[in-house]
């Protein structure tokens, strides 16, 4: 049950082979059995996704049918869920709840899709590993020495188990698109606006945006359909109309250009993963379309500007976390500033604390235009490279990272080493691009995925694009063999 696509499973609950209630219970029971292997989840909810479980099957028995009605899915635990709590990774929120849900939230559970838990991630999104959890690590399924990638590593990772079918995930910098590369599934990152921000908590507010993770481009698809969307809540949610995205999957792709980055084969691209992608941009042109070479030359720069404005926004953002009014506070405080000091140092973890500093000195009086307002210049020249490639591309074909999966470890001591695994996906996140990240491949027993990227609100393509790739390979249907049915 757990290796069926969401169509499938679907027909099953339509036609009553097994209940919500069934389905609930035989992935609430993988995940009980096998996730101490993983720790892809902070918090597992039996008791609430029975009873949502429930209400489904009433649902279901009443006649009604829906895309997600009695699927069972999980969060990133950065989206906020009343009665649940919401971690963000950090021993800041360790068990905080939340007074109200957010808006994807809210639509997933009016689509009646039914909540598993909430899965582990980097603390406060910020990382590329899941090693920056207060929760622990969490573990690659592929080859359990290896991390997930992160920050929506919990998410990757427990799709890639099939511990559940679908979970959500939120990429600032690429926090959908790494993990979901190094765990083998398919994970989109839509357009700046796309999806609700109302209730998912905060890091860089300019650059965060939920997106969809599933094996399937199809499935991805589905529940992305579910969460976009506009907000009135959401200053910056867009009022597009949303596609249904699980409807435009077979539209013609013969004719469209495939535009490919000269500048993202040479340097630090591990020339494996390069071989992998490469064959997989054969395949786009066994599908029609027509392979054009385009100039993306500012990847670094990207990384500069991302490393200074992320931090800028995420030490202002988390300024809230005070020890006042939420979450964490140290014992037996002195004075106010006592209280500040020792609950921002004992609540938050390193790298926060590393960001924090670095985005507060970057926007202080006297360096604010030296750092932060040329990197927002930067921010507008990258964007407008964007804009050129994409004048002469349907969509840009490249790497997600420069390499599969690294050890557990590997980058503990080297912070700028692990900045260097987002230099492909940064730079659509600072153009407020739509982008995914399909498997396509393996090196040794760690998954490869290629990123597809392009214009704002052509997230119906770029899944078609996907889901023709995956109708011709079946690297998205492979299973790590310690978690396929019937292995112990
Ligand atoms: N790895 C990047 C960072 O640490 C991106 C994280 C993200 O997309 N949330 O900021």
């Amino acid at each position: 049950m757990s290796e069926w696509s969401l169509a499938a499973l679907r027909a099953g609950l339509s036609d009553r082979t097994f209940s919500a209630r069934e389905l609930a219970e035989h992935f609430l029971n993988r995940i009980h059995t096998q996730d101490a292997a993983i720790n892809s989840f902070i918090t597992v909810t039996p008791d609430e996704a029975l009873a949502a479980a429930d209400a489904a099957d009433a649902r279901l028995a009443a006649g009604e049918r829906g895309a997600l009605l009695g699927i069972p899915y999980a969060h990133k635990d950065i989206f906020c869920t009343a009665g649940i709590r919401t971690t963000c990774g950090s021993k800041m929120l360790g068990d905080w709840l939340a007074p109200y849900d957010a808006t994807v939230h809210r639509q997933l559970t009016a689509a009646g899709a039914v909540l598993l838990g909430k899965t582990n991630m980097d603390e406060f999104a910020m990382g590329s590993s899941n090693e920056n959890s207060a929760f622990g690590a969490v573990k690659n399924p592929w080859d359990l020495a290896a991390v997930p990638g992160g920050s929506s590593g919990g998410s990757a990772a427990a799709v890639a188990a099939r511990f559940v079918p679908l979970a959500t995930g939120t990429d600032t910098g690429g926090s959908i698109r790494q993990p979901a590369a190094y765990c083998g599934i398919t994970g989109i990152k839509p357009t700046y606006g796309r999806v609700s921000r109302f209730g998912m908590i905060a890091y860089a507010s300019s650059l965060d945006q939920g997106g969809a993770m599933a094996a399937s481009a199809e499935d991805c698809a589905v529940l992305l359909s579910a969460m976009a969307g506009h907000d009135p809540r959401d200053s910056t949610s867009s009022t597009m109309p949303v596609p249904d995205f699980a409807g435009t999957l077979n539209q013609p792709l013969a004719g469209l250009r495939v535009g490919v980055p000269r500048q993202w084969f040479t340097g630090g691209l591990d020339a494996t993963v390069a071989a992998r992608i490469e064959t997989a941009i054969a395949e786009l042109e066994a599908l029609g379309m027509t392979r054009v070479a385009i100039d993306l030359p500012d990847a670094e720069l990207a990384l500069a500007a991302y490393y200074l404005l992320a931090p800028a926004e995420a030490s202002s953002n988390l300024s809230r976390f005070d020890g006042v009014r939420f979450g964490y506070r140290c014992a037996a405080p002195q004075d106010l500033n006592d209280l500040y000091e020792r609950s921002r140092s004992e609540g938050f973890g390193a790298e926060v604390q590393r960001r924090i500093l670095i985005g507060t000195y970057a926007l202080s009086a006297g360096y604010y235009d030296a750092f932060y307002g040329r990197a927002q210049r930067a921010r507008r020249l990258i964007a407008a490279h964007f804009a050129q490639a994409l004048s002469q591309c349907d969509v840009i074909a490249g790497p997600v990272a420069p390499t599969v999966a690294f050890d557990l470890g590997a980058h503990r001591q080297d912070p700028a080493t692990m900045y260097l695994e987002d230099i492909y996906t940064i730079p659509v996140n600072l153009a407020g691009l739509p982008a995914l990240s399909v498997p396509v491949g393996f090196v040794g027993q760690r998954p490869v995925g290629m990123q597809l990227i392009g214009a704002a609100f052509t997230e119906d393509r770029l899944l078609a694009v996907a889901h023709q790739y995956q109708q011709r390979t079946d690297f998205h249907r492979q299973i790590p063999a310690a978690f396929r049915e019937g292995a112990a």
